[in-house]
């Protein structure tokens, strides 16, 4: 058995950051930047209202309640250069509209007493220079650096995108990842089952925890156990695949396929690590022989639940490396938890990987947490029910009031 790290070390050194692309900003949420995005002009653009008011001569208000008279309106998308504000005048203004020529203050609507004509408004309290005035360039000034390379896009960055006039932005390219599930007992087309039968689960899990992670999964089918069959479906998806997944058939057993046609046509590294669930793991490359590409390709092992704790622990930061997040922000984030029941286990020279469910206790400002059920590498009931994963290091059960780690899946 190999220690978790060097096989994490490995699976990461076969993920190389993918190719750049510029793609239009509502399809790059999560993506990561690769270019220094500047603004070209100000924003606001303009100088604007920031409530509802009327637009005035703060020095007009100083002896206020004062009456003045009221020339015109501007409203948001007006130019309000049609409305300039003299010498005891007032023009109605909406919030986002420019600042009309003349005025220097906003008096919020809340502050005046509009006149029975119309045509006049009493200001009730004296105003500074600039009151409720969003002057030009306050949130960002033309040549500012609004984003940097290496940033994973959130809605708040697509919006400010948006802001300075940008459509596209230049980011590493998404991995699409191919998801293939081997078996000749599974199903997936929802009949009765026969004697000998299961459900495929591992594809759908495999191919949610790929769109989860932010990138494209591919559905590359459920594959017989034929050495034929897997070679035609491992082949068709390096031509359109960045990476592939498969679950099953690499274990030791006389129709592990996968293993064999992975021998033939990959350069694999045949992996048992000292970690349970999801000891094996395949890792490796296949090269697409349309382009002599070397693309990643993770065998999984066939157990529900081995499979999904393997691609948290190798796909999810492999395929984040490739997608271009540095190496601090490949896993998900780790908290120390106070165990609330006995987590069992026996020595055995590997990490547990234990199903638990994690609460955060405001009281005592600790995190906590309790099994999420049977700790079998089959038992999908537990793996739903949790939101994380306890690590147990090699030794005796954890007692009640020890601390773990636990990675947050659902943080
Ligand atoms: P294998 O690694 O192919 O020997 O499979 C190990 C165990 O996982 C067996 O009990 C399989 O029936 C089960 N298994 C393999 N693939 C899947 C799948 N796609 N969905 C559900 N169970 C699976
Ligand atoms: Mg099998």
């Amino acid at each position: 058995m190999i220690p978790l790290g060097e096989a994490r070390r490995f699976v990461l050194d076969g993920c190389a950051c993918s190719r750049t692309e510029s793609l239009p900003l509502h399809a790059a949420l999560g993506c990561v930047t690769t270019a220094t995005v500047s603004a070209e002009g100000p924003v606001p653009p303009f100088a604007n209202t920031a409530m509802d008011g009327f637009a005035v001569r703060a020095s007009d208000t100083t002896d206020a309640p004062v009456v003045l008279r009221i020339t015109g309106t501007v409203r948001a998308g007006m130019s309000g250069l049609d409305n300039p504000v003299g010498a005891g005048e007032a023009v109605r203004i909406m919030t986002g509209a420019p600042v009309p020529p003349g005025a220097d203050a906003i008096v919020m609507v809340e502050l005046t007493n509009a006149g029975d004509d119309g045509e006049t408004v009493t200001v009730l309290e004296a105003v500074p220079v600039g009151n409720h005035i969003r002057p030009a360039g306050d949130d960002v000034v033309s040549g500012d650096v609004v984003l940097h390379p290496g940033i994973a896009l959130t809605p708040g960055h697509l919006g400010l995108l948006a802001t300075i006039g940008a459509t596209h932005v230049e980011v590493v390219r998404r991995p699409r990842v191919g998801v293939i599930s081997t078996g000749d007992e599974l199903i997936d087309d929802g009949s009765a089952l026969e004697p000998g039968q299961i459900r495929d689960s591992n594809r759908l899990t495999i191919r949610s925890l790929v769109a989860e992670s932010g990138f494209e999964a591919i559905d590359l089918g459920l594959v017989r156990d034929d050495e034929q069959a897997i070679s035609d479906a491992l082949l068709a998806g390096v031509e359109t695949c960045d990476a592939l997944v498969t679950t099953g058939g690499v274990s030791m057993g006389d129709f592990d396929f996968v293993k064999v046609v992975l021998d033939r046509i990959g350069d694999m590294r045949w992996m048992q690590i000292a970690i349970k669930p999801s000891k094996p793991l395949a890792f490796g490359t296949i090269t697409r022989p349309s382009d002599g590409t070397k693309v990643p390709v993770f065998g999984l092992p066939g157990n529900p639940v081995s499979s999904m704790v393997s691609y948290e622990l190798f796909c999810r930061p492999g395929l984040r490396k490739m997608a271009g997040f540095d190496e601090a922000n490949l896993d998900r984030p780790t908290v120390l938890a106070i165990v609330e029941e006995p987590l069992s286990r026996k020595p055995d020279g590997k990490i547990h990987f234990a199903r638990v469910v994690c609460r955060y206790d405001m009281e005592s400002g600790t995190y906590r947490v309790r099994s999420a059920g049977a700790q079998g590498s089959h038992h999908m009931a537990a793996m739903a029910a949790a939101d994380a994963l306890a690590e147990l290091p090699d030794g005796p059960t954890i007692e009640i009031g020890q601390a773990v780690r636990v990675r947050l899946l659902r943080p």
